[in-house]
């Protein structure tokens, strides 16, 4: 397939989706633009990524640090705000700091230091979202703190230096409702922010959900196969 081609496509389920996004806005009440669209990009090149820039996508997230690192690396020159979505492992905290503009999947407090201590020698100000875990039988290892962790994990993210608690992250169960698990999604955010006014951002709603997720106000949706195609590999 030619760059053009890529283009062509990409262009066409770009529109696609943003036309979701504008009527779940729409449907929800909300004000038009209030949702920001993230291209999830994992197992992509960097070109397709390049291609969405030029589309004015401007916000991008990648699952593993290697891939994500060399992706940044790539393409350093663009205005792309990277978001890591992906288990962080502690020992690639420091990468991940280096070019992760937000980190939206810290789910234990020994991320919290070693994020911090990453960003403060990068110079970064790393934003950071807590990730709930939705799933009604939580499954420790899957991702996401349990709700009744998001209070301390929050405060501690808080008050470390060089993180800026920004909000949540979570990923509808595979084997539920995503209305009902985004409503508790909604309750927990308000919780948040009762706690932490500053901490807005709910980012939720994927593919094959994110009308749900709009509709239960979140703020950023984490989009992949529905703008590049699906993925031939679990990931
Ligand atoms: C892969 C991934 C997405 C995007 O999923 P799609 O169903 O392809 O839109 C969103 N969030 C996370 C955390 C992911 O790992």
């Amino acid at each position: 397939m030619s760059e053009l081609e890529r283009l062509a496509i990409l262009s066409h389920n770009l529109a696609d989706v943003r036309h979701r996004i504008t009527a779940a806005e729409v449907a929800a009440e909300r004000p038009l633009g209030s949702v920001t669209l993230i291209a999830i990009t994992k197992t992509y090149p960097a070109a397709d990524v390049r291609e969405l820039a030029m589309l004015d996508v401007t916000d991008v997230g990648e699952n593993r640090d290697q891939e994500a690192s060399a992706k940044a690396a790539t393409l350093a020159g663009l205005p792309l705000r990277w978001h890591f979505v992906g288990q962080v492992q502690r020992n690639k905290a420091r990468s991940v700091a280096r070019y992760a503009h937000v980190v939206q999947s810290v789910d234990r407090l020994e991320l919290v230091g070693a994020l911090g201590a990453g960003a403060q020698q990068a110079g970064r100000e790393l934003g950071i979202c807590c990730q709930v875990d939705l799933s009604a039988d939580p499954n420790p290892g899957r991702g996401g703190a349990s709700r009744a962790q998001i209070p301390e994990l929050a405060e501690a993210v808080a008050n470390q230096p060089g993180l800026r608690l920004l909000g949540l992250m979570a990923v509808a169960p595979l084997d539920a409702d995503p209305v009902a698990a985004f409503e508790i999604l909604s309750a927990v955010a308000e919780r948040l922010r009762a706690e932490h006014p500053e901490a807005t951002m709910l980012s939720a709603g994927m593919s094959g959900d994110l009308e749900a997720a709009v509709a239960a106000g979140a703020t950023h949706v984490r989009v992949g196969s529905a703008l590049l195609g699906r993925r031939t590999t679990l990931k």
